[in-house]
Formats: structure tokens, sequence, C-alpha cells
């Protein structure tokens, strides 16, 4: 499969790294690998969606949370995601023209940090992002923090509103944020039937 089915085709210089793979991280993910900036996601694998079960995801009618998991993995997979399942971030590093991001297994560049875990708040903590009287991690509308260039996305950023049409929702709103600010203009990920010919093609013919 090609992963070139954004509105323009461009390939960006610029690189995301997103701490979280639930549905917050994998939906930042998707809209960022997909549109051409080169995407790391670290997830520790202690997501809520493997005690959820859904009916409540629009156009969904009804899925188990792993499952749900496993097809939004596959799916990143697809688009060229760098997903290191099993690696939990221990630090992000502001290094004022981009971050350093710490694991046990090393230390990794980005130009963005999308921030997506979960309950746990310690990284956005630790980075010095702002939290609001509720103690959650404080947003504007597209979901950027108080240190540019550091978003927040999904339970973390709300006291109790947890559900993952919201984390999914609160993911592409910071994607699209980073891909318009890449880009210098407003990004829209629109895609016509067409593009499912040329980017599935081959799947489909099968
Ligand atoms: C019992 C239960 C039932 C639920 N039922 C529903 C339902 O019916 N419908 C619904 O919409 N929602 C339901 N939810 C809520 C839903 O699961 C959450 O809203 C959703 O999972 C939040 O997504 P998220 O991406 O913000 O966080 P999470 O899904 O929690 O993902 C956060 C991820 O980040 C990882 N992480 C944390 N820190 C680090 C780190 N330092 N480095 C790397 N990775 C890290 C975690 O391991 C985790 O994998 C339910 C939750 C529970 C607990």
């Amino acid at each position: 499969m090609s992963n070139d089915s954004s509105e323009n085709g461009t390939e960006f210089d610029e690189s995301v790294i997103v701490v979280g793979g639930g549905p917050a991280g994998l939906s930042a993910a998707l809209f960022t690998a997909k549109n051409g900036l080169e995407t790391t996601v670290f997830d520790a694998d202690e997501t809520w969606m493997h005690k959820a079960h859904l009916f409540n995801y629009l156009g969904i009618g009804s899925v188990g949370g792993s499952e749900f998991m496993e097809t939004a993995r596959q799916q990143v997979d697809d688009f060229g995601v760098d997903r290191r399942q099993g690696e939990p971030v221990t630090a992000v590093n502001d290094d004022g023209d981009g971050f350093t991001v710490e694991t046990e297994d090393g230390e990794y560049d980005a130009d963005y940090v999308i921030l997506a875990t979960g309950a746990n708040r310690d990284v956005a903590d630790n980075l010095g992002c702002s939290f609001t009287n509720d103690d959650v991690v404080d947003v504007d509308v597209d979901m950027e923090t108080s240190v540019s260039g550091v978003y927040a996305t999904g339970a973390m950023v709300r006291p109790e509103e947890w559900q993952a049409a919201i984390a999914v929702g609160d993911g592409a709103a910071a994607a699209l944020n980073i891909l318009s600010a890449v880009r210098g203009d407003h990004f829209h990920d629109f895609d016509v039937p067409a593009d499912a010919e040329r980017v599935f093609g081959e799947v489909l013919a099968e």
C-alpha cells in the first residue's frame, strides 16, 4: 500500500514523536504519517481500551476494545508509523529547537511531541506543561500545551470525559495543527473515492 494519500502528496522534513499508543496517540500518528511526517509512537500498552467494549463509537455498532486497538495498530503500521510497542518514554527534554525523547533503550529527536499518555500525566508535568485547576494538562482548542511544539490529547486533558471518540478527535486535531504549522497554511486531510482506488487499489482488486 502506498502512504502517498495526502491532499498534495508532500513529504515533509519534520518529525513527530507520539508518547502513548491508545486511541488518542494512534489517531494523531495516523494523520501525521499518512501526510508525510516521519512519525514514531512509543507505547507501554496499558491502554484502558483493553478493559472496554464500545457501543458508543459512531459508525461502529459493537467492538471489543482490544480488537479496536488491533485494527488501529494495523492501520498506522500500514501508513508507515514506526510503532515501538513496550518501550515507555522516561523523559522528554525541550532543546529549544526541538525535543529529545528518552527511553531505557535510547534517545530520539523530534521537531514536535504529541503526548497521549491517558491518565498518567508525569511526562507532561516533568516537561513543564501547565495544568488546569482540575489538575489535567491545559491545552488550547488545537491541543497545544503551554510548551510550544508539545501537544496533549485524550484522557490526560479532561477530568472525567473519557471516551474513545473524544480521544481520537483530540489526536486528529493535534496532528492537523502540526501539519498546518509545517505547511504554513491550513491543512485539509480530505480524501475522495479516487484516493481509495489509488491507495488500496491492489488490495481491492484481490
Ligand atoms: C472499564 C472501562 C470501560 C470503558 N468503556 C468505554 C466505552 O464503552 N466507550 C468509550 O468510548 N470509552 C470507554 N472507556 C474509556 C476509554 O478506554 C478511554 O477514553 C480511552 O482509552 C482514552 O484514550 P487515550 O488514548 O487518551 O488513553 P489510553 O487509552 O489510556 O492510552 C494511553 C497509552 O499511553 C501509554 N503510556 C502512558 N505513559 C506512557 C509513557 N511514559 N511512555 C509510553 N507509553 C505510555 C499507556 O500504556 C497507554 O497504552 C472505558 C474505560 C474503562 C477503564
